[in-house]
C-alpha cells in the first residue's frame, strides 16, 4: 500500500520526478536531494513501510541484491575506494523520512564525511547478558 502522505511513496512510484539509478517492480533507487558524497544513493521499496520492522520478508530479502549491484555501479563508474550502507530506524537512530530507505554512500579519499560510532567497553558477562536478553 502507498500512503498518501508520504514523500518516498511519492518519488518511488514516480509521482514526483527523481535522478532514479534503478528501477524495477519492487524498488526506485534515486540520487539523495543532500549527498554525504558523490553518488550518495536511497533505494525506496515502492510499497510503504515506516522502517525495518514494518518491511514485508520478501522485500527485505531483495533489498541487499539491489544495492549490491548499484553498489559495483558506483565502484566502477565513480571510482570510489570505499562505500557505506546506511539504515536508520527511528527518530533516536536519525531517521528523518517515515519510509523505509537504505542509504548507498560511495566513500573517497578525504571525502570529508565520518560514518560511525564511538565504540563503548563491554566484560564478558556483560556481553553474555545481552546475549541472553536478546535470544531469549
Ligand atoms: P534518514 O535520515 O535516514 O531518514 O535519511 C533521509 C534522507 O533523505 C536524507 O539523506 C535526505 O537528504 C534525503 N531526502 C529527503 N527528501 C528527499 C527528496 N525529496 N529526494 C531525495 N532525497 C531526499
Ligand atoms: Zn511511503
Amino acid at each position: 500500500m502507498r500512503k498518501d502522505d508520504c514523500i518516498f511513496c511519492k518519488i518511488a512510484n514516480g509521482e514526483i520526478p527523481s535522478k532514479t539509478l534503478y528501477e524495477d517492480a519492487d524498488f526506485r533507487v534515486i540520487l539523495d536531494l543532500g549527498p554525504a558524497t558523490k553518488g550518495h544513493a536511497l533505494v525506496l521499496p515502492k510499497e510503504h513501510a515506516a522502517n525495518l520492522y514494518e518491511l514485508p520478508g520478501d522485500i527485505a530479502a531483495k533489498v541487499l541484491p539491489v544495492a549490491k549491484s548499484v553498489a559495483e555501479k558506483m565502484q566502477r563508474n565513480l571510482g570510489c575506494i570505499g562505500l557505506n550502507l546506511v539504515q536508520n530506524n527511528g527518530e533516536a537512530a536519525g531517521q528523518t523520512v517515515p519510509h523505509f530507505h537504505m542509504h548507498i554512500i560511495p566513500r573517497y579519499a578525504e571525502d570529508g564525511q565520518k560514518i560511525g560510532w564511538v565504540p563503548g567497553e563491554s566484560t564478558a558477562d556483560e556481553l553474555e547478558e545481552v546475549r541472553k536478553q536478546i535470544t531469549e
